[in-house]
């Protein structure tokens, strides 16, 4: 109930803030502009759910290293190669479950241990966990018996991913894990000289004063165009269409904020 002969939107005509209406206005004008924004970029998201897995190994760097529990380092170099798959291919990377996983320590072939990892969290793509429906197991590890940074197999969903941290480069596992992401969805390692591309296992010279090469994928986050045009026409591979779940509340807000929920 207002004062007699004031209306309920006097706020907006009184004449001493003018400012106030202006700002009013231009927040006004600026949430309808962002509640749209879902629909000017027209070509949806897809969103890809998650299992992750991580051994001993993984466990005992996390904390040696970085201080973090190896749920937490999981989470946060999945959150870095998010970062490149959503602002590229509007793919989001959402948590559904942790696993600890045993890694046998004698397994030297990078075969036999992602065979390991599969059979000992029993995935598959399209296994049901706590009634979500899960897409793609990462499982990580630290067990450098088995000589690769990583390994992907595009047709079961699943990338093994080692922690790397390289001197003069830094860490760089959330550029292993790019790279085999990458993989599931059809694209290929490239060998090519002085070629920055996260697809790229061309040896990249690391000078002064380490001189060493380390695979040129380590040392960037960039696709070629090779690399985007082959995820971007298969984007769907993986997950579902999410953009209209919820009847319009599927802006780039709502998805950050569901993506922070679900650590
Ligand atoms: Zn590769």
């Amino acid at each position: 109930m207002g004062k007699k002969g004031k209306s309920p939107f006097s706020l907006f005509s009184l004449p001493h803030f003018p400012q106030m209406r202006r700002i009013i206005i231009f927040l006004l004008t600026f949430l309808f502009i962002v509640s749209w924004l879902p629909s000017v970029h027209a070509s949806g998201y897809y969103t890809v759910n998650l299992l992750v897995a991580h051994d001993e190994e993984w466990d005992y760097i996390a904390s040696r290293r970085y201080a973090y529990s190896g749920e937490t380092l999981a989470m946060i170099i999945i959150a870095d190669a998010f970062y490149y798959f959503y602002q590229s291919f509007s793919i989001t990377y959402r948590i559904v479950a942790y696993k600890n996983w045993d890694s046998d320590d004698s397994v030297t072939n990078k075969d036999v241990m992602f065979d390991e990892v599969v059979a000992e969290t029993g995935f598959y793509s399209g296994m049901t966990i706590a009634g979500n429906r899960v897409d793609v197991l990462i499982a990580f590890s630290d067990q450098e018996t088995i000589g690769a940074y990583g390994l992907a197999d595009s047709t079961l969903g699943v990338v093994l991913v080692m922690e790397t941290y390289l001197s003069g480069v830094g860490q760089a596992t959330e550029n292993v894990l790019q790279h085999e992401l990458s993989h599931l969805y059809g694209s290929l390692d490239e060998y090519q000289n002085g070629h920055l591309c996260v697809m790229n296992n061309y040896p990249y010279w690391i000078g002064f004063p380490y001189y060493y090469y380390v695979p040129t994928a380590l040392v960037t986050n960039t696709w070629c165009s090779t690399a985007t045009n082959i995820i971007q026409s298969n984007r769907g591979a993986w997950g579902r269409d999410t953009n209209s779940i919820g009847g319009g509340c599927g802006g780039t807000v709502w998805w950050l904020a569901r993506w922070m929920m679900a650590w």
